[in-house]
């Protein structure tokens, strides 16, 4: 049996020693296996890269992936899932906020109680801003709200899950990937590990609140049409109360004449309606963009430097 760990890392050149030596204690434990590590360098802008290769030169385990440029964590995860050839593959953060040693129950989770997938999930949120940690609660919810899968309060990257797992989520090449999703939608048993929130032991985070709102856009607009269908909703009823609004004017004017006033009213409704519009169109243009960039295609990442050999790696 193989396990591959796969650690996606963006300017982590503080952590990557302190991490390499603690998987290397985990691994004593896990001398039944077959071990493989694969660094997937995500186009870092320090020594990172240095770090690595420095690393995968003394120790023939672990390997790497070295982006061309930074496309973010998903790409590095899923450059990561290609490139791993184990039965078991874990997926952990390098900043150490995933620690190492969770993965032996977790291994053995899947090793003898037939679970596909092993996932932590932070019970929470110590060390994060608390008006960070209310907007991500809330999308949350309302994120199980309106998709079809549900993604569990407080779930993590951190998990182990089973070749077959990782070649359902190979099957997804979508170019927008909203992993807690992506990693629900494809169902499997999965047993999950409750830990306290770790914080990072070096650099920071690489999410900012600009980045963190544009995931969650992300996140709601690849698995759920339900904004469009409450765009639709309100527009329908809109439309009905307008249709009414329009015949009463009518009805008034035939009996009554016409008269001047209704200023007011008019400008407040054309204000709302128009306001409605541009959000409603904005709503579409989202979709539509996600269309645009899926529909080209492009490569989910660029490869610079790897010494993962290509038989290696699996195919799609
Ligand atoms: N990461 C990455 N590419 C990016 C941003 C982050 O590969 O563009 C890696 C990062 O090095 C870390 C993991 O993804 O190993 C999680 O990132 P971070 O700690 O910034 O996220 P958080 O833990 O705050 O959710
Ligand atoms: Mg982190």
């Amino acid at each position: 049996m193989k396990i591959s760990l796969i650690i996606p890392c963006y300017n982590e050149e503080e952590s990557i020693d302190l991490l390499y030596k603690e998987i290397c204690l985990v691994l004593e434990e896990l001398k039944r296996f077959d071990i493989e590590i694969i660094f997937v360098d995500d186009g870092s802008k320090d020594n990172t890269l240095d770090r690595i290769l420095k690393i995968s030169e003394e120790d023939n385990k672990v390997k790497y992936v070295s982006f061309s440029r930074n496309f973010g964590k998903e790409a590095a995860v899923y450059a990561g899932f290609y490139s791993a050839s184990g039965d078991y593959i874990g997926l952990l953060d390098a900043d150490l906020q995933h620690p190492p040693k969770a993965l032996i129950p977790m291994i053995e989770a899947l090793e003898f109680d037939d679970y596909d997938i092993a996932a932590a999930r932070r019970i929470n949120r110590k060390g994060e801003k608390k008006g960070y940690s209310f907007c991500a609660k809330s999308f949350y919810k309302l994120i199980n709200r309106t998709f079809q899968v549900k993604i569990e309060d407080g779930a993590q990257d951190f998990r182990v899950m089973k070749r077959k797992v990782v070649e359902a989520i190979l099957n997804m090449p979508e170019y927008h990937r909203f992993s807690k999703g992506i990693f629900s939608w494809v169902g499997f048993k999965t047993k999950w590990f409750e830990h306290e929130n770790v914080e990072r032991v070096n650099g920071t985070t690489k999410w900012s609140f600009r980045k963190s709102c544009g995931y969650a856009i992300d996140g709601i607009v690849s698995f759920s049409t339900m904004p469009l269908r409450i765009a639709l909703c309100i527009g329908t009823i809109a439309s009905l109360l307008g249709f009414l609004y329009v015949s009463y004017i009518i009805l008034r004017t035939l009996i009554y004449g016409a008269d001047i006033p209704g200023f007011p009213t008019l400008v407040s409704f054309i204000l709302i309606m128009n306001g409605f519009i541009l959000l409603s169109l904005g709503i579409v243009g989202e979709y539509i963009a996600k269309i645009f960039t899926e529909i080209k295609h492009r490569p989910l990442y660029i490869i610079d430097k790897t010494n993962v050999e290509v038989g290696e790696i699996k195919s799609k």
